[in-house]
């Protein structure tokens, strides 16, 4: 699942990839490290419906929606992280960062 975050105090939107059961409904603003708040794009709420197409810098082409964003990653089995694009031990990297950055969060509380 791809997760969208947006942070009021900074105006920025961020992605997180996770599996449902690693969702865990919250989201840490890189800048100012405030809750960001959940956003449900309209994919998610209307279905498949056509966004603007944009240019997708990632890859290198224009894209319609997040859903052809992430088939065609599929296709070149790379996965988006943030506004990158990476594959393989790279991105298992990012996870495991983040998964360790999200443990020593709760402990802290
Ligand atoms: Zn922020």
């Amino acid at each position: 699942m791809i997760y969208d975050w947006y942070c009021d105090k900074c105006d920025i939107e961020k992605e997180t990839i996770e599996s449902i059961k690693e969702y865990t409904g919250v989201c840490s603003c890189d800048q100012c490290g405030n809750d960001m708040r959940r956003l449900y794009t309209p994919t998610q709420i209307i279905g498949a419906e056509v966004q603007n197409p944009y240019y997708c810098h990632g890859l290198g082409k224009v894209v319609k929606n997040k859903y052809d964003v992430s088939e065609e990653c599929k296709k070149r089995g790379v996965a988006q992280v943030g506004n990158d694009f990476t594959s393989g031990d790279k991105m298992e990297k990012t996870f495991e960062k983040q998964r360790r950055e999200k443990l020593e969060k709760r402990y802290e509380f």
